[in-house]
C-alpha cells in the first residue's frame, strides 16, 4: 500500500502545470536519493549552506545565491535586506517606526498575492501608474515614484502581469541612477534557464525562483540569486539567524535537494524537452481532428508566459461546459486534472507530464467526447 493510500489521498495526473497546489513538480530520482543522502548524516548547517549556496552561484553565473524554504521567503527576505541597505543599520536593531518609513516602488500591473509578504514587514507600497494600457507608465513617472524613503524596486515577471508597467532593463536603470536595488520575483520564469542568469546580469540586485516548479527541487525550497551586497545581508537574516528568518526554516534535506536539482537542471537538454511538448501537443491536435466535441489548437507561450506549448482543447459542443470536462476528468481513475483558465476549454500543458501519460488523457478524453 502506497503512503497515500494509507492516507486516504488520491493521486492525481497533472496536466496542468507546476501548480503548488497540486504538488508543483516531481523530484527525480537523483535529488531523492541525495535527499536521502543528505538525511542520514548530520552536519554543520552553516557550512553546509556556505558550500551550497556558493556552488549554486557558481552553476547559476552568479556573485551570490541562498536557499530558501520557497520563493514566497525569497521576496521576504530580499525586501527585508533592501530595508537594511536602505537605513544602513543591522535588521536586528530597525525598528517597527523605521520600516514603517520605507516604501517599496512597484508598478500596479505588477500586484498580485504573492506580494502581499513585502507588506508583512511593515513597509508601504508605493504603486504606480495604471493596471491597463489607457495611459502607459512613463521614465519620468518611475523617477518620480522613487523618494528618499524607497528601499527597493520589486518587479513581477510573469505571463499574467497586467499591461502597464516599464520593461526591465529601463526600470532597472532608472532605479539604478538613485541607486535603488531592484528585486524581481521570477519565481515560474523557469524555462527558459538562461533566466537563472539573466535578470541578474541586467543589473537585479535579486532574482527569485521556486525550487518546487519547474526547477524540479523539493517543494519547499526557493532560489535567491544576487548581487553580493543584498544576498550577504540575505544570508545574515534568513535561517538559521534569530530574527525573522528563524521561522523561515530549510531542512539539509532540501538545500542539497535544491543543489542537486539545479545541476541537473543546468544540464537537461532544453531543447529536447521542449520538441517532447510538442509532440505531445500534436498527439492531441491528432487525435481530436475529427471531434464534434473539441477543437484542438497549440497555445503558446503558457499562462506563466514560459515558452512551453499547451494544447487548448476548445469546446465546440454548445451541450457542455469547461466545468463538466473537468470534474470528468477528476473524476476518473487516474484522476486527471487541468485548467480551463476561464475560457470555454481545457488546456492541457505538457510541462509535468510522463511519457505515456498523453494517452491516458486522450483516451479518457474521447470517452466524454463524439
Ligand atoms: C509560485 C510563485 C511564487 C511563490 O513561490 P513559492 O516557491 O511557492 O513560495 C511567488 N511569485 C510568483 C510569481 C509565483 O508564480
Amino acid at each position: 500500500m502506497s503512503i497515500y493510500e494509507e492516507l486516504g489521498v488520491p493521486t492525481i495526473l497533472n496536466a496542468a502545470g507546476t501548480y503548488t497546489v497540486l504538488g508543483g513538480s516531481k523530484m527525480s530520482k537523483q535529488t531523492l536519493d541525495d535527499m536521502a543522502d543528505a538525511a542520514g548524516s548530520f552536519v554543520q548547517i552553516r557550512i553546509l549552506q556556505k558550500a551550497v549556496n556558493s556552488a549554486v552561484a557558481k552553476l547559476t553565473r552568479n556573485e551570490s545565491a541562498y536557499i530558501s524554504n520557497g520563493a514566497a521567503t525569497g521576496l521576504y527576505l530580499s525586501i527585508a535586506a533592501a530595508i537594511q541597505m536602505h537605513l544602513g543599520k543591522k535588521f536586528y536593531y530597525i525598528t517597527k517606526e523605521e520600516i514603517a518609513k520605507t516604501n517599496i516602488v512597484m508598478f500596479k500591473a505588477h500586484r498580485n498575492p504573492y506580494d502581499l509578504v513585502i507588506g508583512h514587514l511593515g513597509t508601504q507600497y508605493r504603486e504606480l501608474s495604471f493596471p491597463n494600457i489607457i495611459f502607459p507608465p512613463t521614465e519620468e513617472d518611475l523617477r518620480m515614484a522613487i523618494d528618499e524613503n524607497t528601499a527597493a524596486v520589486y518587479y513581477a515577471q510573469s505571463g499574467w502581469v497586467a499591461p502597464g508597467y516599464l520593461p526591465l532593463d529601463k526600470t532597472i536603470q532608472i532605479a539604478g541612477e538613485k541607486n535603488i536595488p531592484v528585486i524581481v520575483d521570477a519565481a515560474a520564469q523557469l524555462p527558459p534557464v538562461e533566466n537563472l542568469w539573466k535578470f541578474t546580469e541586467m543589473g537585479a540586485a535579486i532574482a527569485l525562483f521556486s525550487g518546487g516548479k519547474d526547477l524540479k527541487g523539493p517543494q519547499a525550497s526557493g532560489l535567491m540569486v544576487g548581487k553580493k551586497e543584498p544576498m550577504d545581508i540575505v544570508s545574515s537574516i534568513g535561517f538559521p539567524n534569530y530574527g525573522i528568518g528563524r521561522m523561515m526554516k530549510v531542512g539539509r534535506e532540501e538545500m542539497v535537494g535544491l543543489y542537486s536539482a539545479v545541476k541537473q537542471y543546468i544540464s537537461l537538454d532544453h531543447q529536447a524537452r521542449g520538441n517532447w511538448c510538442e509532440v505531445q501537443v500534436e498527439k492531441f491536435k491528432r487525435a481530436f481532428t475529427d471531434s464534434k466535441t473539441f477543437h484542438a489548437v497549440r497555445s503558446y507561450p503558457n499562462e506563466a508566459g514560459q515558452p512551453i506549448p499547451r494544447v487548448f482543447l476548445e469546446i465546440v459542443d454548445e451541450k457542455m461546459t469547461p466545468e463538466q470536462v473537468h470534474d470528468f476528468l477528476l473524476a476518473g481513475n487516474p484522476s486527471i486534472y487541468a485548467n480551463s483558465d476561464g475560457l470555454n476549454g481545457i488546456f492541457i500543458n505538457p510541462m509535468s507530464l510522463e511519457e505515456g501519460d498523453s494517452d491516458v488523457i486522450i483516451k479518457r478524453l474521447l470517452e466524454f467526447s463524439c
